[in-house]
């Protein structure tokens, strides 16, 4: 922060004048306020602070896209339904708000406007909820939504958007924005591609010789012409998209055009800059002052990017453009930080330190005035003011403001100042059905209370609070962070986040690619071993080669199998162990659990490259998977001095003391799966630990060396080696001598339904005891896509679900139900983006799809697809080649059936089938779900709250998750567990997990027996 105040050039008296003219713009907007587009008081009233605004948003965001019209009639009775519209009646402007702008919306010729709504607004609204369902009600509000969206477009073609530009000099220069979700296959990219060439001729047909900065310009988004555009694909990027952006830079370079790349999320920042300079060196648009990109000033690396920007321009010898934004995807930037547990944000978290950041990048980048001509992109009237009184004399820069927005602004600030920069519109061209994800964008900006759009023209807000001087605003403040936006460590109230590691940042990539790429045998000459550890020595015997599944000849370490006497001798330590263990009490376990967290993240590198060598797992995959059992670690550390560390004292009778304690129940034997053999094998064993208990371990046969790996580490700890024995060992021998000890105190299993009955039936015929198990197994996990969802967020979260680590997860989708109407669209999107999908070695970076287990794993898949072709029909398969050839990989496939039922048992691999759904058969759907039994995840994308209610409410699932994909619970948020078919419950990382490992005892003492009722009688009055 006092770097960004040393760097601010904005001082003394200019702040003071910038604060005035600020002021008197926004006061001469005000007293125009006649002159402002109906669509600004509407949005001003239907901002995102009340629910009617929001209800709007959803509308708008959903609307113009679904194809039936049963949907999108619910759509409209719910979302209109929803929220208090006679709130906005009594406002000075509700009856301009609520009639007129409705009326004109709604009605538009289609409905005759009732006048009952200048009275009572929300009888009006209740009347035409009710009716909601009438094709003419649809269609006014389809109407009302192209109405909000055509205020931000300014054509539908880029012919139509020109010669609106040629008619109307309010929009007569202009950057062109061609409208579209990111490309998700190779066909979007395709057709992006060529809108892109389309417009640059177009709009350069107009140049005529023009000085390019008096010529309307294009903007393009790299992430609508790449669709793996992400640091980690850098090299496959490069190669693909530069020649393609190139041949637009050298388009409108011949035609005298700017071009300007668009700043996207802040973990694409690295590649652009790549591209950018890789298009800065081309010597063939050398002369061309027009290549130039955005940058976001609410980024924290905006004023480097700057420099960097003038650099490349120094470096090539050319001019460069660039215009300054604040930037779009805050609170994007904001949750993804926390989800990645990151160590900081990208962006700043106080709006203020925006607004001031903005005033240093103006200082910087007119220092470089030599090289770059500024473009300088807002609406808030305290920002133009301050780049006016920046701007050195005769200084050759523009003001850029978004088309069908800051147009009063603008036009106030060109009455009251003379000589006033040229001001260029962004302005988006497109159909309506491209506009969405722009629209949701607009609207947040102009809804968001933060805004200065929003509240600029709100006479209840005194001008010198709309305006005012961010930096004294800045340095006034105690804290610079938000005292609501922890750092991302900080998430939680009660425990510190796992750390992630920040994928967008090629520092920290390259880091990993040097930790993962060399075997760490090759590079210390340690060969990770495994074996029984019992006592916390590792026995010696007769070891076999673990090797990698991506490879086999690759060695990746050696273990050997416990015998039965072994495993028996584990069973006896821990049963002499445990009672002292228990004693230790709730904090001191969670003192050794909390070392161990500490520890596996500082030696995360190791677990990473076990996790890629050993288990097959994507380098992505690797780290969620340390970050989950560091999370386990912490949160059982958290539960154990919640439940375990202190009697809980229970209300009774006076005279008696009443307690209840929870201590461990003996040894428990812990036996975790492959697919997760770290997290799930660190969660169950600590969880155990934390409730008292001593543990015997089995590690899942392919993965001994990870699970060997983590049981020193819990020794290192400080966990006593006599409380937590390592037995690897095939699973039915394991059954045999476990199962059977006299001091076994309870089970925990994941792994396949049929092996938890098979101990569940073992466990029943032994005599003695009665021993819990908790059993965690497989699912036939379903998502329900309506034809609300946005098809891009499904395409994303369908492949993530089906496809990340080769659909080995419990959690993997496995069946989807697509409503018929849009499921042709889905299907081929979804199918083009796994031709996108990089099968291979996972220890490259680039990798999205490893290897499955072992090569009985992958037959066992490729019988279920030779069936499928015979009794269904194979949508897509993805290719192997040669490069596959020494380890077990199965392609992705994608699987249409008949009906659900076809599908009768989990395939542990990458397989997605898909069923095509009539939403009248809704209820069929769901009755399918419940038949199969299993209840472990279950996926819902809609925008309609009342069908994710229903799904929910009509299904019992353990984890539901509405759009969004439905892989990666998180320890303590989303508790993970299925029941039916899918396990016994309780919910890893969930708050009941650990009582389930634990005995409960009550202890009442009657404290009068000795005596009198002492504490009664000093009562008092
Ligand atoms: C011509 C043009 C082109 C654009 N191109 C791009 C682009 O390529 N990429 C892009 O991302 N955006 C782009 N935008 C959108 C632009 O980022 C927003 O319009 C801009 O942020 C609004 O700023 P303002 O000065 O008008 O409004 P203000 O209301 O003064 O500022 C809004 C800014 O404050 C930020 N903010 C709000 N709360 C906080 C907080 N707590 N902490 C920190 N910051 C906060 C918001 O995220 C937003 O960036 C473009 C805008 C224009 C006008």
């Amino acid at each position: 922060m006092q770097r960004l105040l040393h760097s601010l050039e904005l001082t003394g008296g200019a702040r003071h004048r910038a604060v005035a003219v600020a002021m008197k713009l926004v006061e001469g907007a005000r007293a125009r306020r006649d002159e402002r587009p109906f669509l600004d008081a509407f949005l001003q009233e239907f901002g995102l602070s009340n629910q009617e605004g929001i209800a709007l948003m959803c509308i708008a965001e959903a609307l113009l896209r679904i194809p039936d019209d049963v949907t999108a009639d619910r759509l409209i009775a719910e979302k209109l339904s929803t929220g208090d519209w006679s709130a906005h009646s009594g406002q000075s402007e509700s009856l301009f708000v609520n009639a007129s702008t409705w009326g004109l919306m709604l009605t538009g010729g289609i409905l005759d406007l009732d006048p009952s709504i200048k009275t009572d607004a929300s009888g009006w609204m209740r009347k035409l909820t009710r009716k909601a369902g009438e094709p003419l009600v649809r269609l006014a509000v389809r109407r009302a939504m192209k109405i909000i969206g055509g205020e931000f477009v300014v054509g539908r073609s880029i012919e139509e958007a020109l010669a609106r530009s040629a008619r109307e000099p309010e929009v007569g220069l202009c950057s062109f924005d061609m409208l579209g979700e990111g490309a998700r296959t190779l066909q979007d990219a395709a057709r992006y591609l060529k809108s892109y060439q389309h417009a640059i001729d177009v709009i350069g047909s107009t140049a005529a010789g023009r000085a390019v900065q008096d010529v309307s310009s294009i903007s393009i988004k790299l992430s609508a012409l790449e669709p793996r555009y992400g640091l980690l694909q850098h090299e496959r990027v490069m190669q693909r998209l530069v020649p393609q952006v190139q041949d637009l830079a050298r388009q409108s370079a011949r035609l005298g055009i700017q071009l300007t790349i668009d700043a996207e999320e802040a973990d694409r920042l690295d590649l652009s800059l790549d591209i950018i300079e890789a298009l800065a060196k081309d010597p063939t648009t050398k002369e061309w002052p027009g290549l130039g990109l955005a940058v976001q000033a609410y980024g924290t690396r905006a004023l480097e990017v700057i420099d960097w920007t003038a650099a490349a321009a120094r470096q090539y010898g050319r001019r460069m453009t660039v215009r300054l934004v604040k930037g779009a995807y805050w609170d994007s930037e904001i949750k993804r930080a926390q989800e990645r547990g990151l160590d900081g944000y990208p962006v700043y978290t106080r709006k203020v330190t925006t607004d001031v950041s903005y005033l240093a990048c103006v200082g910087r980048l007119f220092k470089h005035n030599d090289l770059i001509y500024s473009q300088f992109a807002t609406h808030n009237a305290h920002s133009i003011a301050a780049v006016l009184e920046l701007a050195p004399a005769n200084a050759n820069f523009e003001f850029q403001r978004l088309h069908g927005m800051g147009r009063l602004l603008y036009a106030e600030a060109a009455r009251q100042v003379a000589d006033f920069p040229r001001v260029r519109v962004y302005a988006p061209v497109g159909e309506h059905k491209d506009l969405l994800a722009y629209l949701v964008r607009r609207l947040l900006e102009n809804g968001a209370n933060t805004s200065f759009v929003n509240r600029f023209m709100d006479e209840q807000v005194p001008v010198a609070e709309i305006v005012r001087d961010p930096i004294s605003e800045l340095e006034r403040l105690e804290f610079h962070a938000h005292p609501r936006l922890p750092i991302p460590a900080a998430l939680y109230s009660d425990r510190r986040n796992s750390r992630g590691i920040d994928l967008g940042d090629p520092r920290e990539l390259a880091a990993l690619r040097a930790e993962i790429s060399i075997p760490r045998s090759k590079k210390s000459g340690d060969s990770p071993s495994a074996g029984p550890i019992i006592n916390g020595e590792l026995l010696k015997g007769d070891a076999h080669p673990v090797t990698n599944p991506a490879d086999r000849r690759e060695q990746v370490g050696t273990t050997r199998d416990a015998r039965p006497d072994e495993i028996t001798m584990a069973f006896d330590a821990g049963a002499a162990a445990q009672p002292a263990w228990n004693s230790s009490g709730g904090d001191a376990r969670a003192g050794c659990l909390e070392k161990a967290a500490d520890m596996l993240e500082s030696d995360r590198a190791t677990f990473h490259e076990l996790l890629v060598r050993e288990a097959g797992k994507t380098v992505s995959d690797a780290i969620a998977e340390v970050r989950e059992a560091v999370d386990f670690c912490r949160y059982y550390a958290l539960r154990a001095r919640k439940q375990f560390a202190n009697p809980e004292r229970l209300e009774g009778p006076t005279g008696e003391l009443n307690e209840l304690v929870l201590q461990g129940r003996g040894v428990f034997a812990c036996i975790s799966p492959w697919n997760f053999p770290l997290a799930i094998f660190a969660g169950q064993v600590t969880a155990a630990l934390a409730a008292g208990n001593a543990v015997v371990a089995k590690p899942a046969e392919p993965t001994p060396l990870i699970a060997a790996r983590f049981i020193r580490l819990l020794h290192a700890a400080g966990v006593p080696a006599q409380a937590v024995h390592l037995v690897p060992t095939p699973g039915r021998l394991f059954g045999e001598v476990a199962l059977a000890h006299p001091a076994l105190a309870g089970v925990a299993m994941t792994g396949s339904t049929a092996t938890a009955l098979t101990i569940n039936r073992a466990m029943a015929a032994r005599g003695g005891v009665i021993v819990p198990l908790i059993a965690e197994t497989g699912g036939l996990n379903a998502m329900i896509v309506d034809s609300t969802a946005l098809p891009e967020q499904v395409v994303d979260d369908v492949l993530s679900s089906a496809f990340m680590s080769a659909g080995q997860r419990c959690s993997a989708l496995r069946l989807l139900f697509l409503q018929e109407e849009i499921a042709d669209t889905v299907l081929e999107m979804i199918a083009g983006a796994m031709d996108e999908l990089i099968i291979g070695d996972p220890s490259n970076l680039e990798t999205d799809v490893g290897p499955v287990i072992n090569a009985t794993a992958r037959d066992g898949l490729a019988q279920h697809v030779d069936r499928m072709r015979q009794e269904a029909r194979v949508v897509k398969a993805c290719a192997l080649g040669e490069s596959h050839a020494h380890g077990s990989f199965f392609a992705p496939h994608l699987i249409e059936l008949d009906a659900a039922s076809q599908l009768t048992r989990e395939e542990f691999g990458p397989i997605l089938h898909v069923v095509r759904y009539r939403s009248s058969e809704i209820l069929q759907v769901l009755q399918a779900i419940r038949d199969s039994h299993y209840g472990l995840t279950l996926g819902v994308q809609t925008r309609l709250e009342s069908f994710w209610r229903q799904v929910f409410a009509d299904t019992s699932i353990g984890n539901t998750y509405v759009n969004r994909n439905m892989i990666g619970a998180v320890v303590g948020v989303q508790p993970f567990g299925g029941n039916g078919l899918s396990g016994t419950g309780p919910k890893a990382g969930g708050p009941h997990y650990l009582t389930r490992f634990a005995n409960e005892r009550t202890l009442t003492v009657n404290t009068t027996a000795t005596g009198g009722n002492a504490a009664l009688l000093n009562l008092g009055n």
